[in-house]
């Protein structure tokens, strides 16, 4: 992968699954033989460290206490060796047993290094970038204090509302499947007893990415299938990569809270899966039971919560509270209470935390920025994320030695562009990269003007004259616009998505100058793009890029980088239209231009503006008719692990080196349950020099053919009849071919 750095300070990335942490299980029965109730019930609690406040959130002197009285078993966002160690301190060395804290903290795409966020490493298409993000930040993290990270954030959408589609891989399970399973492999490495590793966490388990309207925390009633295929698979790759630890979700699933969900706890992901790490709650989500009418009281809470299957209770102290009344009622079983403490235990055993709690406080081993091999892999990662939208008589590559440029628009001279789930610290020690000041840097030839335009959010345009008179001066303008980073994330769903505030504005006077533009967009969700786009010669979408977004953004912009990404999510044309996404099921009544009878708005085509797996280049490609290895195969045969090849030649048919995206997409034309119109299948990105060309080579077995059905009991079907293979460079792609399996 092109995410690789130089000097070998970023690892390659290591292959296979990573070990189960394993439940230690005699050193752990010997522990548990000596806890007082309190005690086992304490190592339930999660609290939260003092900076970040909200609904319960603690201080350092309810940590301490707490860490003191063995009341404690984890810690959530604290970091810096020197503030772990001295909490960790009380725990081992003030508390009865001694059992030491598990720090946990949100390193959502980078520690001090911020990577593009995770929806924009999604767009790689490119799995080794999600990797060393976690690598680095893992490195980063654990050096100072980290032990567990709440991430990765695995939630499929079709909802570019909600804020959180900034968290996730987007629209589709199996894309985001392969990167879940890659940052796991990223931080947990073969080992995370190891001193530049972390314990991973897949969340949010489950369906949570299903709120309805995209209002964040909102109710989701989903049928088993759709469960199964859409929403779990990205948990299973996850499990299968090792990942220590599951996080419940805030929502419901079909009438039943996520956090008090047995079945999904308890029947899917210990039953079925046979997953043997621990599941913490979100963010009083234990507590939210009774918000949620589900639970009559804390109590009720508790004991709902716990039976379900969640192990350990972030920021809300229901089972603390009320654990040993419960128990004495016999309303909990002591039972289910050692299994929850046993996981917990195992994996601070696993972290090797009972041996050498403490993290090494000499500056030289502190990790306390970001190197120029880091700063190098963020670069990198962002130059890999960017998607070329719209590229009309090849506006873009800028030259290098252009005479003059105009930079306008509220991000062009910003630093604010690291995205959401940002370590505070680094935010304010190492923001992002300037687009100006990058821009300055790869053309130090060019006269550069700047203006700012308009404000990000505002409605004053009284600055657009001034941006309109640089235009004018300049060979060629680019318009940076987008959405500030703090309009998506947790808590940040938007009911309309286009370019907030006069952005749109100062992108029409820019056009009406008639001089040559580009637009780069940065934002955290797919936008309506609106009726600019029309005027538009050029747009890239940047996302938000981290640490390094200037310079990633200038290296695409001035073509150092070929862009190679492609959408992970369905742009629609307006909010109306959402959900629309490629793998939709089909109607009665498809569309058909001379059909008026059709599942379809008046006011609008079809298709969303930019399809699921779109990108363009600088240069062009040819992907050739797949070929099949056999047309046709035995259910029995894929039942048994048999497999069907595709394989595909692409060309780079263009005048200059470049990425693309080769994808494969099946359909299956009739099933018992009505199936996707396409399903994302497999995908490879490869780089061709000029004139180059390579076959890509595919498996479809039975898990790429066959379904989950609706039975709860999990039943995966693999059904005789036609199936369409289609490849190409997008969604729409066209090629396709028949197989049969009888
Ligand atoms: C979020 C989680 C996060 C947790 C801890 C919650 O509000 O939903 O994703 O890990 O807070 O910060």
């Amino acid at each position: 992968g092109g995410a690789a750095v130089a000097g070998g300070a970023v690892s390659a990335g290591i292959a296979g699954a990573a070990p189960r942490p394993g439940r230690h299980g005699r050193e752990v029965e010997k522990l548990l033989d000596r806890m007082t109730v309190e005690e086992k019930l304490g190592q339930l609690q999660q609290l939260a460290w003092a900076w970040d406040t909200g609904p319960g959130g603690g201080g350092t002197k309810d940590v301490e206490d707490a860490a003191r009285a063995g009341r404690l078993g984890s810690v959530l966002s604290i970091f810096g060796a020197k503030s772990t160690n001295a909490v960790q301190r009380i725990a081992v060395e003030e508390s009865r047993l001694g059992i030491p804290l598990l720090f946990g903290l949100d390193v959502i795409h980078g520690f001090w290094t911020t990577f593009p966020i995770p929806l924009a490493q999604a767009a790689s298409f490119d799995p080794a970038v999600t990797r060393t993000d976690a690598e680095v930040s893992a490195r980063e993290a654990r050096a100072n204090g980290v032990h567990w990270t709440f991430s990765p954030m695995m939630d499929v959408t079709h909802e570019p509302r909600w804020g959180r589609v900034a968290e996730s891989c987007g629209e589709d399970p199996y894309l985001t499947a392969r990167f879940a399973a890659a940052k796991v492999e990223g931080y947990q490495g073969r080992d995370y007893r190891a001193k530049d590793r972390l314990a991973a966490c897949a969340k949010h388990f489950v369906a949570y990415g299903g709120a309805e309207g995209g209002r964040d925390y909102n109710t989701v009633d989903v049928s088993e299938s759709r469960l199964r295929n859409l929403y779990l698979p990205p948990f299973k790759a996850a499990l299968d990569a090792g990942v220590a630890t599951v996080m419940a979700s805030f929502n419901t699933i079909s009438g039943v809270p996520a956090h008090g969900n047995a079945h999904t706890l308890t029947d899917v992901l210990r039953k079925e899966w046979g997953f043997d790490g621990f599941v913490v709650s979100d963010w009083t989500g234990v507590q939210e039971l009774v918000a949620h009418g589900f639970a009559e009281d804390g109590a009720a809470a508790a004991r709902l919560a716990l039976t379900a299957g969640v192990d350990m209770e972030m920021v809300s102290t229901t089972l603390r509270e009320h654990g040993k009344q419960l128990l004495r009622e016999g309303r909990i079983s002591e039972h289910r209470l050692d299994e929850a403490v046993a996981r917990i235990l195992g994996l601070k055993f696993a972290l090797g935390l009972f041996d050498d709690p403490y993290v090494d406080e000499t500056a030289g081993a502190a990790v306390d920025g970001p190197t120029p091999a880091t700063r190098g892999a963020a670069r990198s990662a962002a130059a890999r994320s960017l998607v070329l939208l719209k590229n009309d008589r090849a506006a873009l590559p800028l030259e290098k030695s252009l005479a003059s440029l105009a930079v306008v628009g509220p991000f062009a001279d910003s630093a604010d562009l690291l995205g959401t789930w940002v370590v505070p610290a680094a935010a304010e020690k190492y923001p992002s990269v300037k687009v100006l000041d990058a821009i300055r840097r790869a053309a130090p030839g060019a006269k550069v003007t700047y203006a700012l335009g308009v404000d990000a959010a505002g409605e004053d345009t009284g600055g657009i004259p001034e941006a309109v008179a640089a235009a004018r001066a300049a060979d060629v303008t680019v318009v940076v616009v987008g959405e500030p980073p703090a309009l998506s994330g947790e808590a940040a769903a938007r009911a309309d998505i286009g370019l907030p505030g006069a952005q749109e504005k100062l992108i029409e006077a820019v056009a009406a100058t008639g001089r040559p533009f580009v637009v780069v967009l940065v934002n955290g969700r797919p936008l309506t793009v609106g009726g600019w786009l029309e005027s538009a010669p050029a747009v890239l979408e940047a996302w938000h890029p981290g640490l390094e977004a200037g310079n990633a953004i200038a290296d695409v912009l001035f073509g150092t980088v070929n862009p190679g990404g492609k959408l992970p999510v369905s742009f629609p044309r307006a909010v109306g239209q959402i959900p629309v996404h490629y793998n939709h099921e089909s109607t009665g009544r498809p569309y058909a231009a001379d059909n008026k009878y059709t599942s379809t708005y008046l006011d609008l085509p079809p298709d969303p503006q930019f399809a699921f797996g779109h990108g363009l280049s600088y240069t062009t490609f040819a992907i050739g008719e797949p070929r099949l290895s056999r047309t046709g195969i035995p259910a029995r045969a894929l039942r048994a692990g048999e497999a069907v090849e595709v394989s595909v030649t692409v060309t780079n048919t263009g005048a200059r080196e470049g990425d693309e995206v080769v994808q494969l997409y099946v359909h299956d034309l009739a099933a018992s349950i009505t199936q996707p119109v396409r399903r994302l299948r497999g995908f490879r990105r490869v780089t061709l020099a000029a004139g180059a060309s390579r076959t890509v080579r595919f498996r479809l077995g039975a898990d790429d053919l066959g379904f989950w059905t609706n039975d709860p009991r999990g039943e995966f079907r693999v059904e005789e009849g036609a199936f369409d293979v289609y490849v190409g460079n997008s969604s729409t792609a066209r090629s396709k071919r028949r197989l049969t399996v009888t």
